[in-house]
């Protein structure tokens, strides 16, 4: 710095030099005459005034360009101080929503929006607030109009599907969730299920398929793609189930066996799968198939599939002869017998019944149905005595002496309580027969009353 402006003094010093030095030996030419106009000045003056006016038009426009650059700067520093206050706004509206006062929210973005007519954030903001106080069609105004500034903007596009799932307009919602997916194919996840939930309530299961699978490319961690693997089970069972529906058997068959060998465990599969082997007429396999959504599943509902079937077509041999089978096969039998005792029951095989039920009570902790059953079958042979045992322990179990005391929000307590642990709030018990209670206050019309108002 301090060289150039050396540099520059040497140079204005040579150039006053030369010019000291130009005068001196141009003296008698300087003092000859020079005309304007007819008007009779000196040479050294018209040069001295060409050298001045020169000086004075370079220091105008230097001072011209110097004064756009100010004022350039002053406009800067206006727009980015209403940027910082449209800022500090939007922030005093984050805290608000944080703390559920959404109306006073909307206040602040609304001001923060006047500061900074650009800014995405405070759009978006603005618009979830009005979501959040009911006022849906205003926040999707505001959520597009974020997105003409942004058209990109995932954020903006999630708030825009969410608005129109609020709305129940699932068509738009589709829309901006496809949207983000175009956008970042292989990270929106949660677009992606949003989309596959929104099919799978339309019933539109071929869809829900397509979307189903980008989920589960889509998904890394372990923990998550299980989340997700039940609804490849619902989704595939639900096409199988319609592929039944229209009668289309084989291909039904194709869809649950493969179904079955890729989720053992549910159960839906073995029912649908045996109702399609007996429409195509292999009966023996729909039964064996039973069996083994039993045996795979451990659910009992394959089992009075079975047992269901075999009584409709009038064969309730077959069905005890099919639990007695599966009983003598496997350790693990008590769900089997139970149900063999109960069918006995029914059918009036008292004894039989009897005695694997007594068993049973032997093995396991008692239940309200077992008791009943044992009650039931030594009412019918009179002994009263022993029912009425069973019947006590069957009250025992059921508690009908006993209040049960249930919170607004469902959670069920045996015994009063003032605080609800589930829903956090005080004085939401009631007991259930209050209902019942209130039920019985309200008087019907007498049927007189009721004459003679028909006959006015
Ligand atoms: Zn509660």
């Amino acid at each position: 710095m301090r060289q150039k402006t050396a540099l520059i003094y040497g140079f204005l010093l040579i150039f006053v030099i030369i010019i000291v030095h130009s005068v001196e030996e141009n003296l008698k030419l300087l003092s000859m005459p020079f005309f304007v106009f007819g008007r009779e000045i000196k040479l050294s003056t018209a040069l001295s005034i060409a050298i001045f006016s020169g000086f004075f038009v370079f220091f105008v426009i230097a001072l011209a360009l110097g004064i756009d650059r100010i004022l350039f700067y002053f406009f800067e520093k206006l727009k980015e101080r209403s940027k910082r206050e449209s800022e500090q706004i939007y922030f005093k509206g984050i805290d608000a929503m944080m703390q559920a006062r959404p109306l006073e929210a909307i206040k602040h973005f609304r001001e923060s929006i006047l500061l900074n007519s650009h800014s995405v954030p405070a759009m978006i903001k603005l618009g979830d607030a009005l979501r959040e106080a009911g006022e849906v069609d205003e926040a999707i105004e505001w959520h597009k109009k974020s997105l003409l500034e942004d058209n990109k903007n995932i954020t903006a596009l999630y708030a825009l599907a969410t608005d129109y799932l609020r709305k129940e307009n699932s068509e738009e919602a589709k829309k901006f969730l496809n949207e983000i997916i175009s956008i970042q194919p292989k990270r929106a996840l949660y677009a992606l299920r949003l989309l596959r939930n929104i099919y799978i309530k339309e019933k539109n299961f071929y869809k829900a398929k397509e979307v189903q699978k980008k989920i589960l490319k889509a998904s890394v961690l372990k923990e998550e793609i299980k989340e997700d693997e039940i609804f490849t089970v619902t989704v595939d069972y639900e096409i199988y189930s319609l592929l039944l529906e229209q009668k289309r058997i084989d291909e039904a068959i194709l869809g649950f066996e493969s179904l079955k060998r890729n989720f053992p465990n549910f159960y839906p599969t073995y029912i649908k799968l045996s109702e399609a082997l007996l429409l195509s007429g292999d009966e023996e396999y729909a039964f064996a198939n039973l069996k083994e959504g039993f045996l795979n599943s451990g659910s009992i509902m394959p089992l009075l599939t079975m047992e269901k079937i075999f009584l409709e077509k009038g064969e309730p041999e077959r069905a005890i002869k099919e639990y007695e089978n599966i009983i003598a096969n496997n350790k693990a039998n008590h769900a089997p017998r139970f149900l063999l005792a109960r069918l006995l029951f029914k059918l009036g095989f008292f004894d039989e019944s009897e005695s694997i039920l007594k068993e049973l009570e032997y093995e396991l902790s008692h239940f309200y149905l077992l008791e009943y059953l044992l009650a039931k079958i030594n009412e019918r042979r009179q002994e009263y005595a022993k029912a009425c045992s069973h019947y006590s322990e069957m009250f025992r179990i059921f508690k009908p002496q006993e209040f049960v005391f249930v919170c607004e929000c469902g959670e069920k307590s045996e015994y009063y309580k003032d605080f609800c642990e589930k829903c956090l709030k005080c004085g939401t018990y009631h007991s259930d027969l209050e209902e019942e209670l209130n039920k019985a206050i309200i008087l019907k019309e007498p049927a007189y009353y009721n004459y003679s108002k028909s006959t006015l």
